[in-house]
């Protein structure tokens, strides 16, 4: 393990993919950067694991190229309920479905490669003005990156706590060894809960349950979507199943004085959106700039920025699963209308503006009444 210095530009706490990011960003713009995490790689976590086309843009934008750690392709979106269900290609290029635990080793491989100063199995107790404590004594950092998850502690110690409005949900995610039988990412909307299910193998799938509940457990809610059940009864489950929570929450502000905030810790969209790692590669690139200009304004204009976006589309997909009736409809209307589906499909992926989108909202919308 890399013992830790006495001074470092920029110290990252947290090694998760948000730190991993930024730490790369910094080290390309010239910064002598430290990154801790108290866990060891390579580090899982309950995602979708599901990276759509902007995500692994914004990837690239970072050097890392995705599809060199395996996984596999899906070429678009899904969405099923009990009546119907529309599908629609991505305008450009395809999503990857790619295990936490592929996507960390190939972060970490390039955080060495780039200089990073890595220390794993250490826990940040605190910051203070000249640095971080960690494993119990201060390293002198001039800048400090929370990437520490939607727990995050370091947005408690600088005081960034405050959020405009915050709702959770709970996620469990279990792998399943089944040769994917979709070229989808695959949504299954059902009363009160969603399954959304990602390729990730030629022999695998990804399925992660998301409600509100926090009780509830994929054998709980399998019966409700008789048709994967049935898919998945051929397959043996390769790993436990893990939980985590999925966040709505904007903050007031992402930095104060030299600490600025990244990834989760910064706020998330709910996971439905499948959009968590492409928001982080964007923000980690902005914190870089940012702090290479010295000036983290920038960062917190660019963080705003950044999600317009992923929150809007987080509002219409959490509208969709509070409103069952509403839910029916707007699948039903977009089954009998692909074009529209594929046009709010390029919308999610960055691919059209929020002007065309709003255009697309009322081709819908007068759908949904002629219906
Ligand atoms: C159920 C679910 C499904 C999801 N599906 C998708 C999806 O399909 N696609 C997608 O793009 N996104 C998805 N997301 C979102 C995505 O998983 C997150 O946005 C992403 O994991 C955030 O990464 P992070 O690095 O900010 O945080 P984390 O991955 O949580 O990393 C934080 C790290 O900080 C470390 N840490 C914490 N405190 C300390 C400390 N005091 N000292 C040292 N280290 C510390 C932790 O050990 C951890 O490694 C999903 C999320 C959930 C919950």
């Amino acid at each position: 393990m890399t013992p830790l210095p006495r001074s470092t530009d920029l110290f990252v706490i947290g090694g998760g993919p948000a730190g991993l990011a930024t730490a790369l960003a910094a080290r390309r713009r010239g910064l002598d950067v430290t990154l801790a995490d108290s866990s060891v790689p390579p580090i899982d976590k309950a995602c979708g694991e599901g990276i759509m086309p902007d995500g692994l843009a914004a990837a690239r934008s970072l050097g890392l190229d995705l599809n060199a750690a395996g996984g596999h392709p899906f070429r678009g979106i899904r969405f099923r309920d009990r009546e119907s269900a529309v599908e629609a290609a991505f305008p450009n290029g395809q999503g990857l479905g790619l295990r936490r635990t592929a996507l960390h080793r190939l972060m970490v491989d390039q955080a060495i490669d780039a200089g990073v100063r890595l220390a794993w199995g250490v826990r940040v107790s605190g910051i203070a003005p000249e640095g971080v404590i960690a494993d119990d004594r201060l390293v002198r950092a001039r800048w400090i990156a929370g990437a520490d998850g939607g727990n995050s502690p370091v947005r408690r110690w600088a005081g960034l706590d405050a959020s405009h409005h915050e709702s959770r949900r709970f996620g469990f995610r279990r792998h399943y060894a089944v040769a994917p039988w979709s070229q989808y990412m695959e949504i299954h909307w059902g009363d009160g809960c969603q399954l959304y299910i990602t390729p990730i193998a030629s022999t695998e799938v990804c399925v992660v349950l998301i409600s509100r509940d926090h009780r509830l457990r994929l054998e709980d809610a399998l019966p409700g979507f008789p048709e994967v059940e049935r898919r998945l009864s051929a397959a043996g489950e390769s790993n436990p199943q893990r939980g985590g929570v999925t966040a709505s929450r904007r903050l007031k502000a992402v930095y104060r004085g030299n600490v600025a905030l990244v990834g989760d810790a910064s706020g998330s969209v709910d996971a439905i959106t499948g959009e968590g790692l492409c928001l982080l590669f964007q923000q980690s690139v902005a914190l870089a700039a940012a702090l290479e200009a010295g000036d983290l304004s920038l960062y917190q204009a660019a963080h705003r920025r950044i999600g317009r976006r992923p929150e809007f589309l987080a509002g219409l997909m959490l509208l969709l699963d509070r409103r069952g009736g509403l839910r029916s409809r707007a699948i039903r209307a977009l089954a009998g209308r692909p074009n529209l589906f594929a046009r709010i499909l390029a919308m999610h992926t960055g691919e059209l503006s929020t002007t065309d989108f709003l255009s697309n909202g009322l081709a819908l919308g007068w759908r949904m009444l002629t219906l």
